[in-house]
C-alpha cells in the first residue's frame, strides 16, 4: 500500500503524530532485520510471498498486517518494542511494584482511550501518577543492564521475526507446518498429563493460595478475605485439554507454527552476529516475551466490557504459551539440558515482578475504583484533547 495513505490511515485510527515511516537508527535495524529474515527464511521455503515493512510509533503499541490489492505491508510500531523492553527491565532489574503498577495503569489508561472510555481513562491516568513516584528505580547496574538489553533485543527479533513467518508463508507452506504440528503435537501432549475437569477444584484452590501470596508479597498484609481469583482467569485454566483447544481452534497452529519458525530464526541470527548469546539466553528471553504478550492481552481484558469473549484469548495465550515450552524442550533439551529448570525460573520471576501485578494487583485496584465510581455524580465532561496528549505522551519517543 502506498505510503502516504497508509500514514493517513495510521493517524485516524491510532493514537500518535508520528505515524511515519518512521526513519533513523532503529527504523533502519528493523528493516536490516526485516530483509535478514527474508533471506532466512527464502533457504527453507520456496513459495515465499514479498513483504514490506512500515515502521510506526503509536500509543496502542500494536503491529499489524496490511494487505493491498497486490502488496503486504508490515506495520511495526516500535512503541511495542519499547514496551516490552521497560517490561523486561521491570523483571530483570527488579523494580518496585509501584513503578510497575504506575505503568500498568499508564497502559489501562490508553487502552480505555483507544476504546473511547473517557472516564476510565481518567481513572487510570490518576492511579498512574499517585504510583509514579511512591518507590525509586533500582539504581544503575552495568551488568544487569546488558543482561536486559540482549534480553531485549532477542524478543523485538522474535516478535518481528513472527510476524514475518506470517505474512512470508504463503497458505500451502503453512497448512504442511500445521499438519506437521498437528501430529507432533498430539504425540507430544498425550504424554503430558492433561488436566481434568474433576481437578478443578485443585486448581481454584491453587490459584486462590497463588493470589494471596501475591498479595502479601505485594502489600506486606493478608489479603482480605474475600479477594478471590479473577472468575475469568479460573474459567480459562479449568478442564482446559490442550489436545481439544487446538483441534478447535486451528489458527493456533499457525501461531505455534510462526512461534517455532520465530524462535529458530532468532537463535541463528544471534549465533552468526553474536555467538556468546546462545540458546541459553535467547530461549529464556523469548519465554519472556511471551509473558510479556500475555500480561499486555490480560490488561486489554481489564478494560474491554466484552471481557467475557475475552476468556478465549486468554485461553488461546496459556496454551501457545505452554505449547511453545514443550516443543522448544523437545526440540532443543538435547543439546542444552536443564531447560524445564530454565523455564520455571524464569517464569517465577516474571510473575514475581510483574506477572502478579498485572493478573491480580491492578485489577484488583481497578475494580474497586470502578465500583466506587459508579454511585457518584460525574464531574464536568471530560476534555479529549487534554487526555490524549497525556496518553500520547507516555509512548513519544524523547
Ligand atoms: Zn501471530
Amino acid at each position: 500500500m502506498n505510503e502516504r495513505l497508509l500514514a493517513a490511515r495510521l493517524a485516524a485510527t491510532r493514537v500518535t503524530d508520528r505515524p511515519g515511516p518512521l526513519t533513523g537508527d532503529l527504523p533502519r535495524i528493523y528493516h536490516a532485520w526485516h530483509q535478514e529474515l527474508h533471506g532466512r527464511l527464502a533457504q527453507r521455503f520456496v513459495d515465499l510471498q514479498p513483504s514490506q515493512l512500515f515502521v510506526t510509533c503509536t500509543a496502542n503499541a500494536r503491529s499489524e498486517l496490511v494487505i493491498g490489492p497486490d502488496s503486504r505491508t508490515i506495520v511495526h510500531d516500535q512503541h511495542l518494542g519499547r514496551t516490552l523492553n521497560r517490561m523486561t527491565s521491570y523483571v530483570i532489574r527488579e523494580w518496585p511494584a509501584s513503578r510497575v503498577q504506575s505503568w500498568a495503569f499508564e497502559r489501562l489508561a490508553t487502552l480505555a482511550f483507544v476504546g473511547g472510555d473517557l472516564t476510565s481513562t481518567q481513572l487510570g491516568l490518576a492511579f498512574a501518577s499517585r504510583f509514579r513516584s511512591a518507590d525509586e528505580p533500582p539504581p544503575p547496574d552495568e551488568t544487569l543492564d546488558r543482561v536486559r538489553g540482549v534480553f531485549a533485543g532477542a524478543q523485538e527479533f522474535f516478535v518481528l521475526a513472527h510476524e514475518v513467518a506470517h505474512t512470508a508463508l504463503g497458505s500451502a507452506a503453512h497448512e504442511r507446518l500445521e499438519g506437521h504440528l498437528q501430529d507432533e503435537l498430539d504425540a507430544e501432549l498425550a504424554r503430558t498429563e492433561v488436566v481434568g475437569t474433576k481437578n478443578a477444584d485443585e486448581i481454584a484452590a491453587q490459584l486462590a493460595r497463588d493470589v494471596a501470596t501475591a498479595v502479601e508479597r505485594h502489600t506486606g498484609q493478608s489479603p482480605p478475605i474475600d479477594f478471590a481469583p479473577p472468575a475469568r482467569l479460573l474459567r480459562a485454566e479449568d478442564g482446559l485439554d490442550e489436545r481439544a483447544w487446538l483441534r478447535a481452534h486451528r489458527f493456533l497452529y499457525e501461531e505455534v507454527a510462526c512461534d517455532l519458525i520465530a524462535t529458530e530464526l532468532t537463535l541463528e541470527h544471534f549465533a552468526e552476529s553474536d555467538p556468546s548469546i546462545g540458546p541459553q539466553t535467547v530461549l529464556p528471553a523469548i519465554l519472556m516475551a511471551l509473558h510479556h504478550l500475555t500480561s499486555l492481552e490480560f490488561l486489554a481484558t481489564v478494560v474491554d466490557p466484552r471481557a467475557l469473549e475475552l476468556e478465549a484469548t486468554l485461553q488461546a495465550t496459556m496454551v501457545r504459551k505452554s505449547v511453545w515450552r514443550d516443543m522448544t524442550r523437545k526440540m532443543y533439551e538435547a543439546e542444552r539440558g536443564e531447560l524445564g529448570r530454565m523455564y520455571v525460573s524464569a517464569t517465577q520471576h516474571h510473575a514475581k515482578y510483574l506477572g502478579d501485578q498485572v493478573l491480580f494487583i491492578v485489577p484488583g485496584h481497578w475494580r474497586e475504583a470502578q465500583e466506587s465510581l459508579a454511585g457518584r455524580a460525574r464531574d464536568n465532561a471530560p476534555d479529549v484533547a487534554l487526555l490524549r496528549d497525556a496518553v500520547w505522551s507516555f509512548a513519544k519517543p524523547g
